[in-house]
């Protein structure tokens, strides 16, 4: 199978760029890469040749954050985080003592997600062990790349989806044992936040987070409210809580980042954890802005997630397209278009240390997506990335390829 058209890759300084080229997939995986050569023989009507000149072949975007079990609540609008959670979120979450419903949520959510051109996630199950344990199943058989974690909560929550912090960690534990890091589908260990869970349970996580080498999920400083609830829950700042915890490493997927003091910065950047901004659940939510520029010269690295369902878009670009729009509502130093559409390929896959994933690289798994743009993108005088970005309409994705099969097509 080839693939032929305006390749995204990367341009060498933290965006993209477009060239034109034809990949070559060799199973699950990218055999080869041509630049500057639209096919081997120069058209798409030769047999097993797809794309064209006026297609675009780019890496499956990937999600650094959201919430599987919240599909069914995207859009319920008018709350701040912690009512949102008490009056919509608990009791959505609370359906997922089903597994069975559990099981066919994920498969919905998952379809959307690829229908979207999403073919890799970080993501949330719910406090239930047994629908986590579906949730990665059905990832498994869906063919997305994903990180999921049971979420690990024993206070401040519904009884109904607290459980003592030692059966917790004992679960968490077996899922990591059965889905360990590395593989295509793995388990996170996931605290859902500093708030909803006991000192016991958060050092728990970090010591078997630390055992398991697995990534660690959690937020930080979404809200001011949080922040202060935090401080006297703790009696300490929010990121000193997960740093004696041990769940400030290298691995660790914090959503948010918006209320950070100079000092959390600090230990953020030296833990080298990640920050994974979610723009469009923060206007949703009106939790505030979060100043990208800032967090970058700490420096802090970056990944950005849709956080559905407080975020209320499925499509990553669109998510990125709200990043550039809240750097400016900021006043702040904008990314470029080129430095969105890197950050919903490469540079979530670098957060996530996916290393042979979000890009057009030989060896990586052929994740893909073939985009054919109903807009004049390619005039002189313009940014196509620009275009592609702010004029993106979902109907545009032909193809999507998950480990070198045809998930969906649209013709
Ligand atoms: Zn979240």
């Amino acid at each position: 199978m080839i693939l032929t058209g305006h390749l995204l890759i990367e341009d060498g300084s933290g965006g993209c760029q477009l060239r034109t080229g034809h990949v070559k997939l060799d199973g699950e995986i990218i055999a080869e890469i041509s630049l500057d050569e639209l096919t081997p023989r120069g058209n798409r009507s030769i047999q097993g040749v797809i794309g064209g000149h006026d297609c675009l072949i780019c890496p499956g975007f990937i999600d650094a954050h959201l919430h599987l079990s919240q599909f069914g609540i995207i859009g319920a609008h008018g709350l701040p985080l912690l009512r949102w959670l008490e009056e919509f979120t608990f009791p959505e979450e609370n359906k997922w003592n089903d597994p069975e419903l559990a099981a066919s949520t994920t498969a919905t959510a998952l379809e959307e997600l690829v229908g979207h051109g999403t073919t890799g996630i970080a993501a949330y199950a719910t406090v239930h062990h047994e629908a986590t344990r579906r949730c990665l199943q059905v990832a498994e058989q869906k063919g997305v790349r994903a990180l999921i974690g049971q979420v690990l909560m024993d206070c401040n929550a519904p009884a109904s989806l607290c459980r003592p912090a030692a059966q917790l960690l004992n679960e968490a534990e077996s899922l990591g044992a059965k889905y360990p890091p590395n593989r295509r589908v793995a388990a996170a260990v996931t605290p859902r936040f500093a708030l909803s869970c006991s000192e016991e349970l958060l050092r728990g996580s970090g010591k078997l987070a630390t055992e398991q080498q697995a990534t660690i999920q959690t937020h930080i400083a979404e809200t001011k409210i949080e922040c202060q609830q935090v401080q006297r829950q703790f009696g300490k700042r929010y990121s000193q809580v997960y740093c004696d915890a041990g769940l400030l490493t290298e691995r660790t997927l914090l959503g948010h980042g918006i209320y950070l003091d100079p000092l959390d910065r600090q230990q953020l950047a030296t833990a080298n954890s990640k920050i994974v901004h979610c723009p469009t659940a923060n206007s949703f939510l009106r939790s505030g802005e979060m100043h990208r520029q800032t967090l970058m010269e700490e420096p802090i690295q970056l990944a950005i997630g849709s956080d559905i369902g407080a975020g209320y878009e499925r499509s990553m670009v669109r998510v990125a397209r709200e990043m550039i729009l809240t750097a400016a509502r900021l006043g702040t130093s904008v990314p470029s278009a080129s430095e969105a559409w890197y950050s919903i390929t490469a540079g979530n896959a670098d957060a996530l240390s996916w290393l042979d994933a979000g890009r057009l690289r030989v060896g990586a798994s052929a994740d893909l997506l073939i985009i054919r743009p109903s807009i004049d993108w390619q005039s002189a005088n313009s940014d196509p990335l620009s275009k592609l970005m702010f004029g993106w309409d979902d109907r545009w994705i032909q193809h999507v390829f998950l480990r070198g099969k045809l998930a969906r097509s649209y013709n």
